[in-house]
């Protein structure tokens, strides 16, 4: 992982998506001013997140124990909301990680999977049951340490729930899981997104695996994203810009 700041969340002060909103802005506007590289302003961003659950989590605790352990994937054939420096991020960290050959056939994969959900609705996606391309065989996230907030925020208190909703076919079976995790990722992507719209940077909401596809299939994605063009936009997501 690359350096990131010491700059750290303040203390939030009511415990609401607004605030948490306001605060990672700020964090994120003050790294921008530092000029930072896209990996460690993207490092630092998932940071602060992960700050203001710490926060939420203190003080209104979950009421069960999660029950998310390393190899169940069930989430990880869900619609993923992303910002562009997400993307980024995830795809700077495979870069560092894969090999030319190894990033060529995941590039290939990840157009394959954007063929098949590019544009289906997060109810779609469920019925669709299309694994993330980053997905491993082993049921690992193969950027897991640069994986997006928005999977991060996802939990669940009952394994067999999820096993229960992946497998029907109507997508109609409740899943019980800590709900704040969730709605913190959200509002720190808000944030994110509001400081690098502050900075003249494209900071809409993105469908994950159109995006990785930009990143990946445009080797000066990054260098284009940071001079303000809208490279992204055959990855914006109507559905998840309006949520
Ligand atoms: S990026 Fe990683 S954690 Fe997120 S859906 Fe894909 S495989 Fe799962």
């Amino acid at each position: 992982m690359s350096s990131t700041t010491n700059r750290s969340l303040p203390l939030l002060g009511r415990l609401n998506e607004a605030n948490i909103a306001h605060a990672v802005r700020d964090g994120v506007s003050d790294v921008l001013r530092t000029n930072p590289t896209t990996q460690s302003l993207g490092d630092d961003a998932f940071r602060f997140f992960e700050e203001a659950l710490a926060q939420v989590e203190e003080r209104i605790p979950p009421t069960r124990p999660r029950a998310c352990e390393t190899g169940c994937a069930y989430c990880c054939h869900l619609k993923v909301a992303v910002t562009p420096l997400e993307a980024l991020r995830v795809v700077s960290a495979l870069r560092k990680s894969l090999d030319g050959a190894a990033l060529a056939a995941l590039a290939a994969k990840i157009r394959d999977a954007d063929a098949r959900t590019h544009g289906l609705t997060t109810d779609a996606r469920v019925l669709a049951k299309e694994p993330c391309p980053l997905l491993g065989e082993d049921k690992r996230c193969i950027a897991y340490e640069a994986r997006p907030v928005a999977c991060a925020g996802a939990n669940s208190f009952d394994r067999e729930q999820c096993r229960a909703g992946f497998e029907s076919t109507r997508g109609d079976v409740d899943i019980e899981y800590y709900g704040l995790q969730p709605r913190t990722a959200a509002a720190a992507r808000a944030g994110a997104a509001a400081a690098l719209f502050e900075r003249g940077l494209d900071g809409r909401i993105l469908e994950l695996v159109a995006a990785l596809r930009v990143a990946l299939d445009d080797p000066k994605a990054e260098e284009r994203w940071r001079r303000g063009e809208p490279v992204f936009e055959p990855a914006v997501d109507r559905e998840l810009e309006g949520s």
